[in-house]
């Protein structure tokens, strides 16, 4: 696994975006391939294929512990249908979604409270989890170990934005989430999170 992190960082971001305010045009699909939102500072990430193909710009990305290390973890988060009756039967997680790692120190990748499209504008309306989070235990066979892919979906209103603010983060923007966990005991591919924003 190559580790990707070195990409997600700040000044480099910066320095793209003052060439797109010179006018050298960096495209959207260019700056999202580039560079990493920052809910997943806290992990290590590596471009993967597409969990879906949603016929839009989308990035996905596997997450790690440790460079270099494939590395399984539990994914705690909040299950949909404890917070909306009419999705009883749903095994789809809300957010805050938390990786905990094999030795026990946990990590957020995603807040639908402050990050995605809404979450970066301060208008999330989504359905959010509180109190004490549950670990998402896979459809097939109950084990509650994944591999974690995430993919990140930018929609026009992303082309929008970064034409009117060439200097934006645009790739914490994005407009729809999926979590995917491939089970270590089964290898079944689990969709925990799929949510727009
Ligand atoms: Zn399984």
């Amino acid at each position: 696994m190559t580790a990707f992190a070195g990409y997600d960082t700040g000044p480099a971001w910066q320095s793209l975006a003052r060439q797109g305010a010179k006018g050298i045009v960096v495209s959207l699909e260019q700056h999202v391939h580039n560079t990493i939102p920052r809910c997943l500072a806290l992990v290590v990430v590596a471009p993967t294929a597409l969990i879906e193909n949603r016929d839009c710009i989308a990035t996905a990305f596997t997450l790690s512990q440790k460079a270099d290390t494939a590395s399984n973890a539990q994914v705690l988060g909040y299950p949909l249908s404890d917070y909306n009756d009419a999705c009883q039967g749903d095994p789809d997680f809300i957010s805050p979604i938390t990786l905990r790692w094999p030795d026990s120190t946990e990590s957020l990748i995603f807040d639908s409270e402050i990050h995605g499209y809404h979450g970066e504008m301060e208008s999330s309306a989504k359905f959010h989890g509180s109190g004490v989070p549950k670990a998402f235990a896979c459809i097939e066979c109950g084990h509650d170990k994944f591999a974690v892919t995430v993919q990140f979906d930018y929609w026009d209103a992303c082309e929008d934005l970064l034409e009117d603010e060439p200097d934006i983060p645009v790739e914490n923007y994005f407009c729809n989430i999926i979590v995917a966990g491939k089970c270590a005991n089964c290898h079944e591919t689990n969709q925990m999170v799929n949510m727009d924003l």
